[in-house]
């Protein structure tokens, strides 16, 4: 059993972690498909950190399902930041605290852009049990909050220890382990600088697994899980047309507000 592997099932015995939905930087020439990760904590309390968005709303229910648990269930959604991939979902966990980063609550947007429909969501946000927090605070025993601001105004990210073992769910502040290398995410909606100081913050816990935005979990050393990707697509006959593929080719990061 290698290192990761044993740190992984060290954690299963203290405490759970449960790739809900599996995320990846799924691109093709029809536009993005959103698929960022869901992953459950289960410490002292239910901790689920991103929800999707509508696209992945049946899965995830299912996958939560799959692991006897129902919506109601969850004590805490761990929004990273707003971008609409990752924080949809967010009004099926009725009975949970939802915490966003503070200048996320303030400046940040479904789209990365002015979108003029976000105003609409805060709205939401205002109307459940929902906290802003800008670093250091425990969201449960054994987690807190890492400050991760550059892909968006106010992106958060969650460091969770159990002994010596460092996991950090990092969003899109590193949001596949090409950004880890780079130190650079994909996508920049604030700050380009504000984004490599976050990859550095993080790099500098030394964290033993990386769950991030878009990608399997890694660390320094590669990655802890390897994840395949099926498209589907439905033909005229009603059979299923499908391909399953790797990784993408490396593209160069994006600065949409500099
Ligand atoms: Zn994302």
């Amino acid at each position: 059993m290698n290192i990761s592997a044993r740190i992984i099932n060290i954690m299963v015995i203290l405490m759970k972690l449960i790739r809900i939905l599996k995320g990846a930087g799924i691109f093709g020439n029809y536009g993005t498909m959103g698929a960022a990760s869901v992953t459950l904590i289960q410490d002292d309390k239910n901790i689920l950190v991103d929800t999707g968005h509508f696209g992945n709303r049946d899965l995830l229910l299912k996958n939560l399902a799959e692991n006897d648990l129902s919506t109601s269930d969850i004590d805490t959604v761990f929004l990273t930041h707003m971008n609409w991939d990752h924080c949809l979902n967010v009004d099926i966990f009725k009975n949970a605290e939802i915490i966003i980063g503070k200048d996320e609550y303030e400046l940040g947007t479904l789209t990365g852009s002015n979108d003029g429909i976000t105003e609409k969501f805060k709205e939401y946000l205002k109307n459940r049990n929902t906290t802003s927090v800008s670093g250091g605070e425990k969201i449960s025993s054994n987690s807190s909050v890492i400050y991760t601001p550059g892909h968006t105004h106010g992106h958060i990210s969650l460091l969770l220890k159990n002994g010596n073992s460092k996991i950090v769910f990092s969003g899109d502040a590193i949001p596949n382990r090409r950004a880890l290398i780079r130190g650079v995410p994909d996508l920049i909606f604030y700050n380009l600088e504000k984004a490599k100081e976050s990859i550095i913050k993080i790099k500098n816990i030394h964290p033993d697994i990386i769950f991030p935005g878009h990608d399997p979990p890694f660390n320094e050393n590669g990655y802890i899980e390897n994840d395949k990707v099926t498209i589907f697509m439905r033909n005229e006959d009603e059979t299923d047309f499908s391909v399953s593929i790797g990784k993408d080719i490396a593209s160069k990061p994006v600065i949409y507000n500099e």
